[in-house]
């Protein structure tokens, strides 16, 4: 095992943590009604972090009751402006305290801080001051019908939110989420995932010191199967915006027929990174493997299918596996980690489970795919080659450090193996031919394409997929419109 590991460097953390979070119901921190409580780990060292005020049911309807009072009352009827300037008041809030949110992210979710500065942070600070800015900007239309009547239309806010938001990016996506909702004058019941739910409460706290009106936002941690199901089937919730796995999100739909949710899901994906033979194959192979390796692998959108042309296919493979195995691993605080542990015990059995049927199958395993040291989740980060497009780790989303590289003869040939998975959430292409580049951005089924780059987000383009990548889209205006409703109005001038 060549990838470093190293804790000489180990950096004692500058912030103090509580040791117990409560719950954000109706504008106070309280204790969940059954008493129940859960413990949140560091998943580098298993340490305990804190314990959290575990949501059942009965929380849920406490944070919809005011919830709901909070969208009839306060925030509806305020003036956009006004609420553009509270959300303000929050990011102000949220870049004072950066390196504090930033090292309870890194410590809760496993990921080298490093990471955390210089993409969840600040891309959290950017979704949040992008949607304060359009509060009062959401727009309706004078449209001309008849010479007898003023016909327009207003877009309304949705009503009451829940946000369910995954471990692996909890601030980021949770922020995707919230700053949109409340923007649009929505009120929010947010659940993170149960491993990481410390960076949502602390900025929780922070939106009650921006002046955040009793239930506009209230934070139910808990499991998914008892408060995220509370939430979809309560009837009093108007939409939910889900980010994890297609499983859930499956039962989302179905539980939001009840009545009528609206709902946005954005789910797993199985990308495919394509590197043709007349790329810059050098910065197509790192970006490759940042693209895979990159949180530990644990990206919706990562290049974990890495696609290169016969000729270049050998170099491919060798310059990912260099790549690899000079990623550090080790203390999350420590500025030179660059791999991270993955997220908990469960997710790495999955993860070196899939490692064994790759081998199974007839991959070369050619480096990694090990457990490293005996505390903490890490993963030797691993590529295989020789991998068919037929096989289980071609077409399974592994949400981990494991990249699959598959050889292809053509451009049909690139298109056909890039869009075989039933997900369509991201797709790359490596060339210097631009024609052939925008054949693939026509071409690909994805809902974002990266042309001589991999992994870039704004919260001004739309994120989203088809398929098993979910339904909808989030960020820019299309997050406007999935949390409001259009309203058409006639008034009669005919006297
Ligand atoms: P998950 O689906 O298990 O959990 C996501 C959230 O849903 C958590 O908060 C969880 O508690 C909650 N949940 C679980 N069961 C629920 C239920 N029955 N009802 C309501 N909520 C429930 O997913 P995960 O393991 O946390 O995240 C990994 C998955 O998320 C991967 O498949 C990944 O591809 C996907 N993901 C997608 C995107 C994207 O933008 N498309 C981003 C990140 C992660």
């Amino acid at each position: 095992m060549s990838t470093a590991y190293d804790y000489t460097y180990a950096q004692a953390s500058k912030i103090i943590i509580p040791a117990h979070k409560l719950m954000l119901i109706d504008g106070r921190f309280v204790e969940s009604a059954s008493g129940k409580n859960f413990t949140t780990i560091n998943p580098a060292t298993e340490e305990v972090i804190a314990t959290v005020a575990e949501g059942g049911e009965e929380d849920v309807n406490r944070a919809v009751a005011a919830a709901r009072r909070a969208f009839e009352g306060p925030w509806r009827t305020m003036r956009a402006s006004e609420r553009g300037h509270i959300l303000q008041r929050w990011v102000e809030l949220i870049r004072k305290h950066a390196d504090e949110i930033a090292e309870i992210e890194s410590l809760d979710a496993g990921k080298p801080i490093a990471g955390v500065l210089r993409q969840d942070l600040p891309a959290a600070i950017d979704t949040l001051t992008y949607y304060a800015g359009w509060a009062d900007k959401i727009l309706g239309d004078v449209v001309p019908t008849r010479d007898d009547a003023l016909t327009y239309t207003m877009r309304e806010p949705v009503g009451v939110v829940a946000a369910i938001v995954p471990w692996n990016f909890p601030l980021m996506i949770g922020m995707w989420k919230l700053a949109p909702a409340l923007a649009c004058g929505c009120t929010v019941v947010m659940k993170p995932a149960e491993l990481t739910s410390l960076s949502a409460l602390r900025i929780g706290e922070l939106a009650l010191e921006a002046g955040l009106p009793p239930g506009v936002l209230n934070i139910v941690p808990g499991p998914g199967r008892v408060v995220g199901d509370a939430l979809v089937n309560h009837p009093d919730v108007d939409k939910v915006t889900f980010t994890g796995s297609p499983g859930v999100g499956r039962g989302i739909m179905k539980g939001a027929a009840g009545n009528f949710k609206r709902i946005s899901l954005e789910l797993g994906g199985k990308s495919a990174n394509v590197i043709f033979d007349d790329a810059d194959v050098a910065s197509a192979s790192r970006a490759a493997a940042s693209g895979i390796f990159f949180n530990a692998g644990q990206v919706c959108s990562a290049g974990s299918r890495v696609l290169a042309q016969e000729s270049v296919y050998d170099e491919v493979v060798e310059r990912i596996t260099q790549r690899a195995k000079s990623l550090r691993m080790g203390d999350l605080l420590n500025r030179q980690t660059s791999l991270g542990p993955v997220i908990s015990e469960r997710q790495m059995k999955s993860i070196l489970n899939y490692v064994d049927i790759g081998q199974q199958e007839g991959a070369t395993l050619v480096t990694g795919g090990e457990r490293v040291g005996e505390r903490g989740y890490f993963i030797s980060p691993a590529v295989f080659a020789d991998v068919k497009h037929e096989m289980k780790i071609s077409q399974e989303e592994i949400f981990g450090p494991v990249v699959s590289v598959i050889k292809f003869k053509d451009e049909d040939d690139a298109i056909r193996i890039a869009n075989g998975t039933v997900f369509s959430l991201a797709a790359g292409a490596w060339s210097r031919d631009l024609g052939r580049l925008q054949r693939f951005a026509k071409r690909a089924k994805a809902g974002t394409v990266w042309l001589n780059t991999y992994g870039y987000t704004d919260v001004r383009l739309p994120w989203g997929g088809a398929g098993d990548s979910g339904l909808g889209r989030e960020h820019g205006t299309a997050a406007l419109e999935n949390f409001t409703e259009p309203k058409a109005v006639w008034l009669n001038l005919a006297g």
